[in-house]
């Protein structure tokens, strides 16, 4: 049986008759809030700063920050009856496509970062992309756990790699066949073919990858050099233009790959596994 009929007829995944928008059962739910649990005690070192957004965001900050030209093809816009004709129109608002956009713009607003830069802990956010399809690990509407690093160059690049070294390790820790690589995003059209192809000339995005249907990015880890900073002016305290890195794990991917791994029935998982999440 395909792996989604069988997570459909467990209770692990609820249809909606959407691919790619699932609900979501007791089980499934409880795998992903442990695994949360433990990204949280993974990233206490880092003492971030909690700030979480709303699932919306104002569609002009993804104007501003590059996402309707390098993405169009996965933004979800918000559309509603307005007027006396009740007439249907946009919105100010866009479906958020990952957790990192809105910290950008709010850090900005502080003025110049201080000494050591800043780390923001967005939470599980609900992200939308619109990718319909009928892979499991392929989602229209899933959570992203993201840790944004903003400061100077070489704190930012090198927080990136450690975070890739320390993720793989965690996910290694729960029986995933994890394995690290340079990545690039699905950028639009033909000038989007460069622009992946730079990103990973100059290794900008790492990925883990662990089996779901087949080899599947389970987390992320950005270095966006200037790119937000430049859009929203972030300094450094002593002046000069900030760098900054996100990382995202994917958390329905991450319960997807476990599912995948250790098999439907979590009861029966290894010890070692149960015990690393808490189980
Ligand atoms: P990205 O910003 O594209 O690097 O995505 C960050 C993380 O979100 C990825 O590493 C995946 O784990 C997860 N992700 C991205 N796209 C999807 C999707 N369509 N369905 C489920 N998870 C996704
Ligand atoms: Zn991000």
């Amino acid at each position: 049986m395909p792996l989604l009929s069988d997570l459909f007829e467990h209770g692990l995944l609820v249809e909606t008759g959407i691919h790619g928008v699932y609900g979501r059962g007791p089980e499934f739910e409880r795998v992903l809030l442990a695994f949360d649990d433990l990204v949280t005690r993974a990233a206490a070192a880092d003492e971030p700063e909690t700030l979480r957004f709303p699932p919306v965001v104002p569609r002009r900050q993804l104007e501003d920050a590059g996402f309707f030209n390098s993405f169009p093809h996965l933004v979800g816009t918000v559309f509603a009856l307005q007027g006396d004709e009740l007439h249907e129109s946009a919105t100010e608002l866009a479906l958020l496509p990952a957790a990192c956009y809105p910290v950008y713009p709010a850090i900005a607003a502080r003025g110049p970062l201080p000494r050591d830069g800043v780390t923001v802990d967005t939470g599980p956010a609900y992200v939308f992309r619109h990718e319909p399809s009928d892979d499991p690990g392929r989602l229209q509407s899933f959570h992203m756990r993201e840790l944004v690093r903003l400061g100077a160059p070489e704190t930012v690049q090198s927080w990136q790699r450690a975070w890739r070294d320390r993720a793989l390790e965690l996910l290694r820790g729960l029986g995933l066949e994890a394995e690290a690589d340079v990545g690039a995003d699905p950028f639009f059209g033909r000038t989007g073919k460069m622009l992946a192809d730079s990103q990973r000339g100059q290794q900008l995005k790492f990925e883990i990858l662990a089996p779901i249907e087949g080899p599947t990015a389970v987390a992320s880890f950005n270095y966006h050099q200037e790119h937000f900073s430049s859009t929203y002016g972030i300094e450094l305290e002593g002046g000069g233009g900030a760098h900054t890195a996100c990382l995202g794990f994917g958390h329905e991917r991450i319960v997807l790959a476990l599912l995948r791994q250790h098999g439907l029935d979590v009861a029966v998982w290894p010890a070692e596994v149960r015990s690393e999440l808490r189980l």
